[in-house]
């Protein structure tokens, strides 16, 4: 049964950067307003990321790395709801099972932190009470030593780095109002956003300010499609060998290769033989709609009323682009 376990978190689980993008999400949902993340070897030594949200109960932490444990479906009373959001509790327990896990948490209330150790979803020793800040400290060491065949086929921490830095920065767009900061262990920060930032600051922060300076913002409500579209793309001035697509399904940094296909199509129009903008696009969609048998956790997306969506998505940006420039 461990085996089937850890076979299945490696599946959730494909390298550094994914496990980051769980406990990032985990930070948001819990409220923070700042969170630093620190890492070691592109995440496979060490990756650990520190919030300021609400917190883990010190009664709770026994469990939370058990399958299925969580605390959001109250949330949800539609039950059709719970069923789309699918895999839910999943993310803690996963990388237990194929890392060293340690928790230091404190609530608002509590008068001490606690600290809690895990492997394979269980508590490693008794919960101990320490010395902490409000909010959690997440610490994941040693990610896949005991999933050999993906520790060899991940060999470069700088490529896993490079992953990083790409969850770090998109998740530090979409969630201007958080504060950013990702550096490597005893080492210069590379990203840092400050609290309460804008959109198009955090972009010139991380992208630098040829890409700032021409954004245009772009909006679309489509009830019929239960669509709502916000984001920030480059004007034809700007373009580069390499564009940049960031885009976020109902706050879920995810990739979808037609609306990347799509949004590309549109620049050929404008923008010389390969070269490409910068696209930032924030999707709302009926959760109903979306991922309904993909696992959330897998990077591809799929949801309803694809092609439907895509035209909206290429119209609006077209029309942005004409207006622009004309
Ligand atoms: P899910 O996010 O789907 O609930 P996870 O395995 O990601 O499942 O997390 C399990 C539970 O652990 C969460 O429901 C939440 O109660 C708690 N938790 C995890 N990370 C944090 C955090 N940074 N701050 C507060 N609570 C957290
Ligand atoms: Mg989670």
């Amino acid at each position: 049964e461990e085996v089937v376990n850890r076979i299945a978190a490696g599946e959730i689980v494909q390298r550094p950067s994914n496990a980051l993008k769980e406990l990032i999400e985990n930070s948001l949902d819990a409220k923070a307003t700042n969170i630093v993340i620190t890492v070691k070897a592109g995440g496979l030594k060490y990756l650990q990321i520190q919030d300021n949200g609400s917190g883990i109960r010190s009664e709770d932490l026994e469990i939370v790395c058990e399958r299925f444990t969580t605390s959001k479906l109250r949330e949800y009373d539609d039950l059709k709801e719970i069923c789309t959001y699918g895999f839910r509790g999943e993310a803690l327990a996963s990388i237990s099972h194929i890392a060293h896990l340690t928790i230091l948490t404190k609530t608002g209330t509590a008068k001490c932190a606690y600290k809690a150790s895990y492997e394979n979803g269980k508590l490693k020793a008794p919960i101990k009470p320490c010395a902490g800040n409000n909010g959690t400290q997440i610490t994941v060491e040693d990610l896949f030593y005991n999933v050999i065949a993906r520790k060899k086929s991940l060999r470069s921490p700088n490529e896993e780095y490079t992953h990083i830095m790409e969850v770090v920065g998109g998740y530090s767009i979409h969630n201007s109002h958080v504060g950013f900061t990702l550096k490597k262990f005893g080492e210069n920060t590379d990203i840092k956003t400050p609290m309460n930032s804008s959109v198009i600051e955090n972009v010139r922060i991380i992208h630098g300010n040829a890409i700032a300076r021409e954004l245009m913002e772009i909006e679309l409500e489509e009830p019929t499609l239960k669509l709502s579209l916000k984001g920030c793309i480059t004007n034809v001035n700007y373009s580069h060998k390499k564009g940049t697509m960031l885009l976020f399904i109902n706050h879920r940094l995810v990739d979808s290769l037609s609306i990347r296909k799509a949004v590309d199509s549109v620049y050929a129009t404008y923008l010389p033989k390969n070269a490409h903008a910068f696209v930032y696009l924030s999707l709302e969609l009926d959760p109903r709609n979306v991922d309904v048998n993909v696992h959330p956790t897998k990077h591809e997306v799929q949801f309803l009323y694809e092609e439907q969506i895509i035209e909206k998505i290429k119209s609006c940006i077209e029309s942005k682009l004409l207006s622009c420039n004309s």
